[in-house]
């Protein structure tokens, strides 16, 4: 297919068909992330004899937040490797293989499996998600009024993953072993792999070719030094690991989370420094560049605690939360089905709710002030049964719903709208360069996430509820009292 014949296909509800291909493929990608996620924290602190890795809290939790910020950050990577190597189309394919490859080495029992398995879990992931969210976008013209929509369908194939894949993965784990669970989110991936190689002839040639210099040799240069560096990069990587292996030096889990959190601070350092203070820049793209700063800041403390919900909150449900229906005891796996089933439902309410409110819909600040409330309160709400639970009884499974449920009212002020902003406040130069920042603060939150759960039994439960209650309450705050500054500093994006 042409690129204008894509542009002008309305066979999938009105939008062009290759949609529908980028559509399942995110969703098997959701499928197997979120279906192996929803049990990963039982399989690290689960007994050895239980067919876990039995690790303690706090290591557990550093190996949550590693992987789960790790995915996060390679998408910059990843983008970057398929502007200059791949293209965005091979990316996904490269990223969906080693996606599956990955669940099947968890799958497979021993230590070494685990973690290149994890290691191949973090690159491929890092390879599909922001690359065929691109993808998503170059199915539309320029100025296509379906966009948006198009990217609230693909939204939509994000959830259904994130919904089925616990429920199954969660199951199958906690009955005949988390292996299995491994095992059946390898084999989502692996259905959605050839789904998306069949589905590729819909997508004509969106994401295709590599963006060009102009000029041919440059072009071939620039792909050559590329091949060197991520060559190079990997080759870093296999050397300390063997030498890890080897005993030469020290290597647990929480330091190189340790070290992840610094490589964190020290990206974003780069980033802001390089938007903020380059010569070149306009007064209105610097001014821009800092509300996106205000937003960074307060999407990542967001993530900080909704990310918990694979985490810390994962744990309270195993652990303290009474969990049966209609007669049967489901696996604490389940809740992470909960927020799916939110977002699917409340989605199209907020979508009205914008619509309706007109000229009084709260500016892209404002709804990421209400969005850390939402998120605040999630916690504090979880403060009276995090108490009750302190005494060794076990609570009413409404609590964490209604976490969820609040948490998810949170990620629909926030989330869609963080990436469309971001990307409207970026300077030209910056603008393919700004999912990867968004999904660097992503990848902040969940780091956080994952320092919180390794709290868990090092401090009293309410303590640790009530401190992300108030430090996320507390950041709701400041930011209400930023809206107006950085709606200033927008300077008429809206
Ligand atoms: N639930 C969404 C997804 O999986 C957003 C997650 C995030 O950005 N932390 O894509």
């Amino acid at each position: 297919m042409a690129p204008s014949d894509v542009h002008l296909d309305r066979s999938f509800f009105g939008h062009p068909r290759g949609l529908a291909t980028l559509f399942f493929t995110e969703m098997w990608e959701r499928f197997s992330y979120y279906g192996m996620r929803a049990i990963l924290i039982y399989f690290l602190t689960d007994t050895i004899a239980k067919g876990g890795l039995g690790f303690a809290d706090s290591k557990a939790g550093a190996v949550y937040g590693l992987y789960t910020s790790m995915v996060y950050l390679l998408c910059l990577g990843g983008g970057w490797v398929a502007d200059r190597i791949t293209g965005r189309r091979r990316a996904v394919l490269i990223g969906g293989i080693l996606i599956s490859v990955g669940e099947f080495c968890l799958a497979t029992p021993g230590l070494p499996f685990f973690y290149v398995g994890l290691a191949l879990l973090m690159m491929g992931t890092g390879m599909l998600k922001g690359n065929v969210s691109v993808i998503v976008g170059q199915l539309y013209g320029k100025d296509d009024a379906r966009r948006d929509s198009g990217f609230s369908i693909f939204y939509m194939g994000i959830n259904i993953g994130a919904l089925i894949s616990p429920l199954i993965c969660g199951w199958v784990g906690h009955t005949y072993g988390w292996r299995w669970g491994f095992g059946i989110a390898g084999a989502g991936m692996l259905a959605g792999v050839i789904q998306y190689v069949l589905g590729g002839k819909h997508l004509g040639s969106a994401g295709l070719h590599l963006p060009s210099t102009g000029d041919p040799e440059a072009d071939r240069r620039q792909k050559r030094n590329a091949i060197v560096a991520v060559g190079s990069a990997l080759g870093v990587l296999v050397l300390l690991a063997l030498l890890g292996i080897l005993g030469v030096f020290q290597m647990t889990a929480e330091a190189i989370a340790d070290a992840e959190g610094w490589a964190l601070c020290g990206v974003v350092v780069v980033v802001f420094s390089w938007l903020l203070f380059l010569p070149g820049w306009t007064p209105v793209e610097r001014k821009r560049s800092a509300a996106v700063l205000v937003l960074f800041v307060a999407s990542a403390l967001f993530w900080a605690s909704f990310e918990q919900a694979g985490s810390s909150l994962s744990l309270f449900a195993e652990r303290s939360t009474h969990r049966s229906m209609f007669g049967y005891d489901y696996p604490a796996s389940w809740f992470q089905t909960v927020q799916p089933v939110f977002v699917i439902a409340f989605a199209p309410v907020y979508a009205w709710l914008w619509l309706a409110l007109k000229r009084r819909e709260p500016s892209s600040p404002a709804k990421f002030a209400l969005g850390l409330l939402f998120a605040g309160l999630a916690f504090a709400i979880l403060v009276p049964p995090a108490l009750v639970s302190a005494h060794g009884a076990q609570v009413s499974q409404w609590w964490l719903v209604s976490t969820y449920f609040l948490q998810t009212m949170g990620e629909l002020c926030l989330s869609p709208v963080g990436l469309s902003a971001m990307t409207k406040l970026a300077p030209d130069r910056a603008a393919g360069f700004m999912m990867g920042i968004w999904f660097l603060s992503t990848s902040i939150g969940n780091w956080m996430a994952g320092k919180a759960a390794s709290l868990y039994s090092s401090m009293p439960i309410q303590t640790l509820f009530g401190s992300v209650a108030a430090f996320t309450i507390g950041a709701a705050i400041v930011m209400a009292l930023m809206i107006r500054p950085t709606v200033r500093l927008m300077s008429g994006v809206k």
